[in-house]
């Protein structure tokens, strides 16, 4: 039997014909799909603008820079996660604040309280496996008296806020939904990824949903981190072509973080039938995997739906009850050689040399550790057949009762 892959993107002829067109356009960097695409985002998450960025990452760091994050500062994050929620943190020289998760692998809100002080300029949450934080307390906390007056504003835009900002981060969630709205407009400012195992891809690629309240003009924004986000050059690529238009100035040292219209060809094609097609079929292999794995009193199944929470279905994050590290790494070689590829999202940040080396240290994330010990990953994906769900539930369920 042929071996499941854990991650493959959809590539499809609609996705072909739609790069190729872009290909034969003349046109192949920043231009108008990008436009296009960003338009169609905005409307998508009823947030405010978009930029589309070359990758999450990209998006994030632009992001801390623009609000003026640097050495002396602190942003929040949790310990579970990608490394690349923190990494950027360090890019600008702040430092990371690693704070616990709860059950259901977000962001502890009790937790991020602590973990406050007058250094505090951003909380960074992560919609793990596309599942929404807990926006409506994490936005009360940084509006409150007592923790507004410990902020200590040191550039313009903290100034303008006056209070930390919160900077989801929906690598995994875009289309999900909190309190019938989508990510996009849950907090200030939320940032997608469209790397090639996300759910909407454009093989690499970002976007930042600018979504801050008054009195920012977030229209006036996004025409700053345009430029900002190439370079830091007046005019872009794109208008530059045109005749008489070559001269230009650079108003600061930007970056080199502006998405391509090849990608953006294909975000297109994925965000027209992302709700109807895409997530229609990821949640039917949700439920799929819920309904066979809840029989069984060793499963513990993720949350994916709750009375004011909707995933995007990520990734299914299932858990083995009462087993240890050593076990599930066990079952996971199990599951590998009968051809079914898992995976682990995600080791926690603190148990990776690097932060482990800066001081990090795992006995004070205790959930996240248990979290990460139990986990098996399965595969989630548009092409996933019923009959291949099938095999990967009747795997998994061998591969656990032999090890347990
Ligand atoms: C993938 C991912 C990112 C980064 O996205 P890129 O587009 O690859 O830079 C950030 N955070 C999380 C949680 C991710 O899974």
């Amino acid at each position: 039997m042929k071996p499941i892959p854990f991650s493959p993107p959809r590539m499809d002829q609609k996705i072909i014909d739609e790069v190729i067109d872009t290909l034969k356009s003349g046109w192949i960097t920043t231009g108008p799909k990008v436009k296009r695409f960003e338009e169609k985002l905005t409307a998508y998450g009823g947030h405010k603008s978009t930029l589309a960025v070359s990758s999450g990452s990209a998006g994030l760091e632009l992001m801390l820079r623009w609000f003026g994050v640097q050495e002396g500062d602190e942003v929040i994050v949790p310990a579970y996660t990608y490394t690349a929620t923190a990494n950027v943190v360090v890019h600008c020289g702040a430092r990371v604040v690693f704070v616990d998760v709860k059950d259901d692998f977000n962001i502890d809100v009790q937790a991020v309280e602590k973990a406050i002080t007058e250094k505090t300029k951003v909380i960074l949450p992560v919609d793990l496996a596309g599942f929404p934080c807990d926006y409506d307390e994490l936005n009360a906390l940084v509006q409150r008296t007592e923790i507004k007056s410990k902020f200590a504003a040191r550039t313009e835009n903290q100034k303008m806020l006056g209070r930390i900002l919160v900077l989801s981060d929906a690598a995994h969630s875009v289309g999900a939904v909190y309190n019938g709205k989508k990510t996009g407009s849950l907090t200030d400012i939320t940032v997608y990824s469209f790397h090639a195992v996300k759910n909407l891809t454009t093989a690499e690629g970002g976007a930042v949903c600018l979504n801050l309240p008054e009195p920012f003009d977030n229209e006036e924004i996004y025409k700053y981190l345009r430029v900002k986000s190439l370079h830091g050059q007046s005019k872009d690529a794109f208008t530059k072509t045109q005749a008489g238009a070559w001269r230009y100035d650079v108003v600061e040292p930007g970056y080199k973080f502006n998405m391509t219209d090849i990608a953006a060809a294909m975000g297109l094609v994925e965000l027209e039938r992302y709700d109807e097609d895409m997530l229609v079929r990821r949640k039917h292999i949700f439920d799929a995997y819920a309904n066979s794995f809840s029989k069984y009193s060793w499963a513990q199944i993720p949350e994916y739906e709750s009375k004011e929470k909707i995933s995007s279905y990520h990734v299914f994050l299932l858990r083995i009850k009462g087993i240890s590290e050593e076990t599930r790494d066990r079952i996971i070689q199990d599951i590998s050689d009968n051809g079914v590829a898992v995976n682990v999202h995600f080791i926690p940040l603190p148990m990776m040399t690097y932060y482990r080396q800066n001081g990090y240290d795992m006995k004070n994330f205790p959930v996240s550790y248990d979290n990460f010990a139990r986990v098996i990953s399965l595969p989630v994906y548009y092409n996933l057949t019923d009959e291949m769900v099938g095999r990967v539930i009747k795997t998994v369920v061998e591969a656990v009762e032999n090890n347990i």
